[in-house]
């Protein structure tokens, strides 16, 4: 840990994908004096009890958000790569540019410990399942996939650690308070009143630090845009029913304009033999999915979203999924979960439904109960249009049997203003991943730390070694 008024070349806070690709492509580009502030642990330290024993003990900060590795630390660790998924950063920089960074992102993955295996490389299959799934209105987008899973996913986080740490310092369970001008250079000021200097900064506090990040930006003058909110279900089905697809693409990414209302309805995060998880929010609880590398369930799981993007006067997204979350925690005291053909029916799921059913629920905790209390009609009548489309090209995913989870947002962060080196306006200050909504995914998110990183080597002078503090 730094000593009172430290100062550095570089101060990154958060540890997540962004702070972590951005230093090391610094000391690839010769800065050195570079220290990464990290609210959360070290990864030896991340224990969430929610993953572990299933119940949230709310601990601040989160375990599953915060720490080495951001959110990334507990996720099923599938490197999407393609510009197509995964964030904004082709609305900043040419979509060429973007994909030889995806490359090098990938690259640097695989040398941390990332599996040799890609799916969705088979183009003639995959070109064939384009045709079926064109003649009912279904757009696929073909993504190659490269899945970690969730465990292999920790082992290269502690690579990462290990090849960075003697070279730079990380200060762990520091929470950046403040930053205000000093001078040439910026304070960061800790909640512990620790101050530390530098005269480039990198803000990746991940979603988690995304409000923060807009009240230290804010006062200098920095204007943000908003981004769309997806609001949907995560699906839960026999993991044979998806056999075919997931053992060619391992993820299907499918986009569907849906009849009734004209709504942009995705699939997301697809879990192939995973598990599905609850995630505590700043407790709001939500769901989402995982799947690990050696230790299978017999279903798979994956997310449908609808994208809602409000026009005037309306301006707070976020809040309004939010809402939608919170209304499905009062209801259930945690996240609901149903049978398509009670939400059909129009009864909710109790144990006795759901325990009659073909799927036994990975999640446990999930309550049985009515999500039509909690989503408006205009978003089950996009989902259950969407299933009905898919069934089409996959026999048995609208059966009645199939389990629906609610409810999952997607959130993205407010965008402050930036240029196509991720700086914002105030000199000096760079920003970089999920908390600034260029990015919801480890690769996009890597990627736009690597492009702030580069800016920031190309403006200091001396690259060559240590500056006297
Ligand atoms: C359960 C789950 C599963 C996921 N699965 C996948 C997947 O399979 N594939 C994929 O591509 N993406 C996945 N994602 C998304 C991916 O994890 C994120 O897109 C990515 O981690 C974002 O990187 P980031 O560096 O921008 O932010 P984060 O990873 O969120 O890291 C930000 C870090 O900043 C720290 N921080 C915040 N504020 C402060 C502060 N004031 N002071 C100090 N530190 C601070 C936080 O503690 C955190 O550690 C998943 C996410 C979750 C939650």
């Amino acid at each position: 840990m730094g000593d009172p008024y430290s100062e550095y070349q570089v101060v990154i806070v958060g540890a997540g994908p962004a702070g972590t690709f951005a230093a090391l492509e610094l000391l690839k580009m010769g800065v050195r004096d570079i220290l990464i502030i990290e609210k959360g642990p070290p990864l030896e330290e991340r224990h969430c009890p929610l993953k572990e024993r299933g119940s949230c003990q709310n601990c601040n900060p989160c375990r599953l958000l915060s720490g080495w590795g951001g959110a990334g630390a507990f996720s099923d660790g599938k490197l999407a790569l393609s510009p197509k998924v995964g964030g904004f950063l082709d609305e900043l920089i040419p979509e060429e540019k973007l994909q030889r960074l995806i490359q090098e992102v990938d690259r640097r993955f695989v040398e941390f410990g990332a599996p040799e295996s890609v799916y969705g490389t088979d183009f003639d299959a995959i070109e064939r399942l384009k045709d079926r799934c064109a003649r009912v209105w279904l757009r696929l987008v073909p993504i190659p996939i490269r899945p970690m899973g969730t465990d292999r996913c920790r082992e290269v986080l502690g690579h990462l650690y290990r090849h960075l740490h003697p070279q730079i310092e990380v200060a762990f369970h520091q929470e950046v308070d403040l930053i205000r001008p000093h001078g040439e250079t910026k304070e960061l000021v800790t909640k512990d009143g620790t101050t530390y200097r530098a005269r480039f900064i990198l803000l990746a506090p991940g979603r988690e630090g995304s409000q923060w990040l807009k009240e230290q930006l804010s006062p200098f003058g920095v204007k943000f845009y908003t981004n769309p909110v997806d609001v949907g279900v995560r699906v839960e089905v026999p993991a044979q029913i998806m056999e075919e697809i997931t053992s060619l693409m391992y993820e299907m990414k499918v986009i569907y304009n849906t009849p009734t209302f004209d709504d942009e309805v995705r699939t997301f995060c697809m879990c192939p033999y995973g598990e599905v998880v609850m995630e505590n929010w700043g407790g709001i609880f939500t769901v989402n999915g995982h799947s690990y590398r050696d230790s299978h369930s017999s279903s798979t799981n994956f997310a449908l979203l609808v994208r809602t993007t409000f026009t005037q006067p309306f301006h707070s997204p976020i809040a309004y999924g939010e809402y939608l979350a919170r209304l499905a925690n009062l209801l259930s005291g945690t996240v609901i979960i149903q049978r398509l053909g009670d939400l059909r029916g129009g009864r909710r799921s109790t144990r006795a439904r759901i325990e009659r059913g073909l799927i036994k629920p990975t999640l446990q905790q999930a309550v049985p109960g009515d999500l039509s209390y909690a989503l408006p009609y205009r978003y089950l009548v996009d989902i259950t249009e969407m299933l009905e489309a898919m069934d089409k090209v996959i026999p048995g995913i609208n059966s009645r049997h199939t389990l629906l989870y609610g409810v999952e947002v997607k959130f993205y962060s407010l965008r402050p203003m930036i240029d196509c080196e991720m700086q914002t306006p105030v000199p000096g200050i760079f920003v970089a991943g999920d908390g600034v909504g260029v990015s919801r995914g480890l690769v996009q998110a890597a990627a736009s730390g690597i492009l702030a990183a580069r800016a920031i080597a190309q403006k200091l002078p001396h690259r060559s070694g240590n500056r006297p503090r």
